[in-house]
């Protein structure tokens, strides 16, 4: 099975997705983290331009996790979702024949977040998508709002590849942003009865479902 997670920035993938990653390629399936924007004009860490580090961060965290990356051009703040980004995600995406895409959830405090998960969204409602779509959430509280999970992933066997593709993202202080989410995992293992979790919403839109994967749980 072939998995194409879109975030925003490098970082977001790992920490919504990273645990569901782990399993997925654990078990032989192929995952790509397409990353939409790494860079804000003019700013550095560590004394260098951004977009040179987090892609560095990227592909380490890639590498942790044993996924492909992709790092699109967008700066910080420049994505929008308009017709002609929604026909160049749908190119993005489509070249990789994903049976699944997950996306950013759209109620989101971050405006790049938002617009990542409505292109994303235009795209799986697109009659040439045959792909199944989830939406998942980042520092939810903080930047996702009202989430509501329909699936949930056991991602206790797999935390600490999560936590280590976190601590790649050193520009962005890995370990703050693995803890918040540890807090999440904590909450969504509690929902679903695992030690760790991480949770989905799932849109069902074409009532095609031919590519679940086999470590989700129904709600
Ligand atoms: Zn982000």
């Amino acid at each position: 099975m072939r998995i194409v997670v879109l975030g925003a920035h490098p970082d977001d993938p790992e920490s919504g997705c990273g645990g569901l990653t782990a399993n997925a390629v654990r078990r032989g399936h192929e995952v790509c983290f397409v990353h939409a924007t790494a860079f804000r004009a003019g700013r550095q860490f560590f004394g260098r331009p951004e977009r040179e580090v987090r892609t560095e961060e990227a592909k380490a965290a890639a590498v942790v996790l044993g996924v492909d990356a992709e790092i699109l051009d967008y700066a910080h703040g420049t994505i929008h979702a308009h017709p002609e980004n929604v026909a160049r995600f749908k190119r993005v995406l489509l070249a990789r024949q994903p049976d699944v895409v997950i996306a950013h959830w759209p109620v989101d405090t971050h405006p790049d977040h938002r617009c990542i998960g409505t292109i994303a969204l235009s795209v799986y409602l697109d009659p040439e998508a045959q792909f199944d779509f989830y939406f998942f959430e980042v520092m939810t509280g903080q930047q996702s709002l009202h989430f509501h999970p329909t699936h949930y992933v056991d991602i206790s066997d797999v935390a600490e590849i999560k936590h280590r593709a976190l601590l790649c993202h050193r520009s962005q202080n890995g370990e703050e942003v693995w803890q918040s989410h540890e807090v999440m995992h904590r909450l969504r293992g509690n929902e679903c009865g695992a030690e760790r979790a991480e949770a989905y919403i799932r849109v069902d839109r074409k009532k095609t479902v031919k590519a679940l994967l086999p470590m989700w749980n129904e709600e």
